[in-house]
């Protein structure tokens, strides 16, 4: 059982009332970043656009995958959360989609995943999802990520490319230089590369296919202990803030903002 507060209740009404037989209904919002919501059960797909809309994002709710593929390919969002079951098209083949479409291939992308769904999970981390939430979740937790990603990646390019930091840890990309508490560390070139992706992704749980398509730039199948040895070395240069990269069981690796 969900609990309901005031807004969702308004919004379940309003539902069954006027657009439950629609499958796409869109706001528009001017300035607001519009966000693409892929949802087929209609309470979760309210909630959530209730919540969105009222932390100022625009929010156009999708029913199924093949439709909202259509739409995001015509007007790309400035974010797309999905869930993985969908009819039409799952979640999965759709973000395997979006990133093989130059158009869209570097569009945020927050997975809503069920009890059940893990695998699905990790496979949606690989194909290059930003962040994954798990059902049941709090709607406010939902804004709360979409706003994390989309500050993330619109930061990407810029100041933050640079200097990166997550508590003593310190990176300057361009210096090629990296501290512990104000002292310099030596890092190899591939040490390097893969720390300044953990802290550019930080908070989140980068799968070792993935690190290794980042990092070294292999395709799948190659052998992931390399991703291991390589955060075992540099878990070790990282001295008192080694307990930073976490180790996440079955998963992958993550560095604690
Ligand atoms: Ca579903």
């Amino acid at each position: 059982m969900r609990r309901r507060g005031r807004g969702e209740r308004r919004f379940s009404a309003e539902f069954s009332a006027s657009a439950a037989d629609r499958t796409c209904y869109i706001v528009f919002g001017m300035a607001n970043p519009r966000v693409a919501l892929v949802e087929d059960e209609p309470d979760i797909a309210e909630v959530l656009r209730f919540n969105l809309e009222k932390s100022g994002f625009a929010v156009e709710v999708h029913r199924r995958g093949d439709e909202a593929l259509e739409a995001i390919r015509k007007h790309p969002p400035a974010l797309v959360v999905m869930d993985l079951m969908l009819p039409g098209m799952d979640g999965l083949e759709l973000t395997r989609v979006l990133k093989r479409d130059p158009g869209t291939a570097r569009l945020p992308l927050v997975m809503l995943t069920a009890k059940g769904e893990e695998v699905d999970r990790i496979v949606g981390l690989e194909l290059g999802a930003d962040d994954y939430i798990a059902k049941p979740f709090s709607p406010r937790e939902v804004v709360l990520r979409v706003k994390a990603v989309l500050r993330r990646r619109g930061g990407g390019a810029t100041a933050t490319d640079a200097r990166l930091e997550a508590g003593g840890i310190r990176l300057d990309a361009e210096a090629h230089r990296a501290e512990i508490r104000g002292k310099e560390i030596q890092l190899t070139a591939t040490e390097f590369r893969l720390l300044k992706i953990l802290l550019e992704r930080q908070g989140r749980v980068q799968t070792r296919s993935r690190l290794l398509a980042d990092v070294w730039g292999y395709a799948e199948d190659v052998d992931s202990r390399t991703v291991d040895t390589h955060v075992r070395r540099l878990r070790r240069k990282l001295g008192s803030e080694a307990d930073r990269l976490e180790t996440v069981i079955g998963v992958g690796y993550r560095l604690k903002p």
